[in-house]
C-alpha cells in the first residue's frame, strides 16, 4: 500500500502572505479612511498625473526627462548626459544613495507609504477598482472561495489589462521618448516587431504585478526593503504601536475593569494592513508605513472615546518612554557627505566641454582594400554638441601618416543641445600597417572652444607570408 508523506506545516506563519502550509494568503485588506489615508490620496494622484504628463512635457528643447537607452543618451532637466561621463554619473548616484540613508534615518519608510509606486498605484488605483468591482473585501474573499473566475473577477482583470497596457505605454515613453511611442502605436505590430515584443513583455510584467505578485513585491522583492535593518535606527520616524499604552489588550468588558490597556483588541489595524501583519507585534520589515493602521486605530479610539494616536508616528526611542531627539552622528555625516557629493557633481557639470565625443565601429567590414594598395577603413563619430547654438566640427589627421581623414560633410555640423553622427574614412597606404594595426591620432575641433585629441587603432590587413598582404 502507497504511504503518502504527510504534507509539511510551518510552526507558525512565517511570511504574511503565506499560509502555513505554504499556500498564498490572498491579503483583502479593508480600506481605513481618516486624516492620513486623505492626505496620502490626494498626494497618489498628484504623482499619478505627475508620471503621465512628463513624457509630454519638453524644457530647453528637449524632453524633460528621457533615458533614451538604445542611442545611450540620458536627458534630465535639460541636460543631456552620456555614458562616458562615468564621474559625473557616480557622483550622481552618490548623491542619490546619500540622499536616501539620510531620508530614512530620518523619516523611516516614507518613501515606501507615500511616494513608491508599487505602493501608489496597488492602494489609490487597482485595490480601489477590486473594492468597486468585487464588492469589496468581502465579495473578494466570497470569489476566493468559489474557486474558478467569477464573471466580476474576469471584469477586474479585463480592466487591468487595460490599465497595464496604458502604464506600459507611459513608462516606456520614458525611455523611448513620446514620439517614438506615438509611431508604434500608430503602425501594426509586424512593422516593429521588437518595440511591440518590449511593450508586450511589459504590459505582461505590469498586469502579473498588480493582479497577482501585489504586496510580495514589497516583502520580498523589493531591495530597499530588505535594507531597512541597517537603515532604520532608534531615532529614525516610524509607525508604531504604543504597547505601553495599549497593553494589555482587552476586548472591553470585564477585563477592562482590571485596568486594561487603550487597545480593545478589534483587529482593526490588522484587517486594514495591506501587508498582512500585526503591528502589535512590533516593529517589522514588512509595514512600508502606509499609515492605514493609524487611521483604522484612531478610528476606534474616537468611538471608545479614547485618546487619538495609539499608533501614530513615533520613533522606537520614543515609544520605549524615552523623550523624542532627532539629531545623531549618522544625520549629521549624511548631510556633509551630500554636500561633497552635489558640490564635486556641480562643479564637474558646470566645467564640462562643450562637446562629447565617442569613438564607435561601424557594422561591416573594419576595411577595404583599394587597387592602389590603399587601405581605407571607416568608423563612426559621435558628437554631442552641448552648446547653445549649432556647431560645425572638423576632423583633422594629426599622426604622422601618409595618409589622409575623409569626412562625407566637412565641417560636420550638430545642431544645438544635439547629438549626431558621421562615419569618417581614413585612407592609409597599406604600409602604414604593422601585424594588421594602425593606431592613428586626430583632433575634432569647432574651431573656436573646443579642441579633443583622440587616439583609435584601425583595423587594416597584415602582411602574407610571401611579402604580399592578406
Ligand atoms: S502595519 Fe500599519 S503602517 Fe505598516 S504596512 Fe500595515 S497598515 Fe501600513
Ligand atoms: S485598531 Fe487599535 S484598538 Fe483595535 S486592535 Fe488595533 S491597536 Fe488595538
Amino acid at each position: 500500500m502507497a504511504v503518502h508523506p504527510q504534507p509539511v506545516q510551518a510552526p507558525g506563519r512565517v511570511l504574511s502572505t503565506l499560509n502555513v502550509d505554504g499556500t498564498r494568503r490572498w491579503l483583502r485588506p479593508r480600506p481605513s479612511r481618516g486624516r492620513w489615508w486623505d492626505r496620502r490620496r490626494v498626494l497618489a494622484y498628484v504623482l499619478m498625473f505627475v508620471f503621465f504628463a512628463i513624457p509630454y512635457i519638453r524644457f530647453q528643447g528637449k524632453p524633460l526627462i528621457l533615458l533614451d537607452l538604445p542611442r545611450r543618451e540620458f536627458t534630465l532637466f535639460g541636460t543631456t548626459f552620456l555614458p562616458t561621463e562615468t564621474l559625473l554619473f557616480m557622483l550622481g548616484f552618490l548623491s542619490v544613495g546619500i540622499t536616501i540613508f539620510l531620508l530614512t534615518a530620518l523619516f523611516g519608510r516614507v518613501w515606501c507609504g507615500w511616494g513608491c509606486p508599487q505602493t501608489v498605484y496597488m492602494e489609490f488605483l487597482f485595490r480601489p477598482l477590486e473594492r468597486l468591482i468585487e464588492g469589496g473585501p468581502r465579495g473578494s474573499v466570497q470569489i476566493d472561495q468559489q474557486g474558478g473566475l467569477a464573471p466580476r473577477r474576469l471584469l477586474k482583470y479585463a480592466i487591468y489589462l487595460l490599465l497595464a497596457i496604458f502604464l506600459a505605454h507611459t513608462f516606456l515613453a520614458y525611455f523611448v521618448g513620446i514620439d517614438a511611442l506615438k509611431h508604434w502605436v500608430t503602425r501594426p505590430p509586424q512593422q516593429h516587431w521588437t518595440s511591440f515584443l518590449v511593450m508586450a513583455g511589459t504590459t505582461l510584467a505590469i498586469f502579473l504585478d498588480f493582479a497577482w505578485f501585489r504586496e510580495q513585491t514589497c516583502l520580498v522583492a523589493c531591495p530597499y526593503g530588505r535594507l531597512q535593518s541597517v537603515l532604520l535606527d532608534k531615532r529614525s520616524l516610524i509607525v508604531g504601536y504604543d504597547a505601553v499604552r495599549g497593553e494589555p489588550r482587552a476586548k472591553g468588558g470585564a477585563l477592562r475593569v482590571l485596568n486594561a490597556g487603550d487597545c480593545v483588541d478589534c483587529t482593526m489595524c490588522v484587517q486594514t494592513c495591506p501587508t498582512g501583519i500585526d503591528i502589535r507585534d512590533g516593529l517589522q520589515m514588512e509595514c512600508i508605513h502606509c499609515t492605514q493602521c493609524m487611521d483604522a486605530c484612531d478610528a476606534v479610539m474616537a468611538k471608545v472615546g479614547k485618546p487619538l494616536g495609539l499608533i501614530r508616528y513615533s520613533s522606537m526611542e520614543e515609544l520605549a518612554g524615552k523623550a523624542r531627539r532627532l539629531f545623531r552622528l549618522r544625520v549629521m555625516l549624511y548631510p556633509l557627505a551630500l554636500s561633497v557629493a552635489l558640490g564635486l557633481f556641480t562643479w564637474n557639470l558646470l566645467h564640462r566641454p562643450s562637446a562629447e565625443i565617442t569613438v564607435l565601429r561601424v557594422v561591416g567590414a573594419p576595411y577595404t582594400l583599394q587597387s592602389d594598395g590603399t587601405v581605407v577603413s571607416p568608423i563612426r563619430i559621435k558628437i554631442a554638441n552641448r552648446a547653445g547654438e549649432l556647431q560645425r566640427y572638423q576632423i583633422t589627421l594629426t599622426s604622422k601618416d601618409d595618409g589622409r581623414v575623409v569626412v562625407p560633410i566637412d565641417p560636420f555640423p550638430v545642431p544645438a543641445h544635439a547629438t549626431a553622427s558621421t562615419v569618417v574614412f581614413f585612407e592609409l597606404p597599406r604600409t602604414a600597417f604593422v601585424n594588421g594595426e594602425r593606431e592613428v591620432t586626430f583632433t575634432v575641433s569647432d574651431g573656436a572652444h573646443f579642441t579633443r585629441a583622440l587616439a583609435y587603432r584601425l583595423v587594416g590587413p597584415s602582411p602574407a607570408p610571401d611579402g604580399g598582404s592578406k
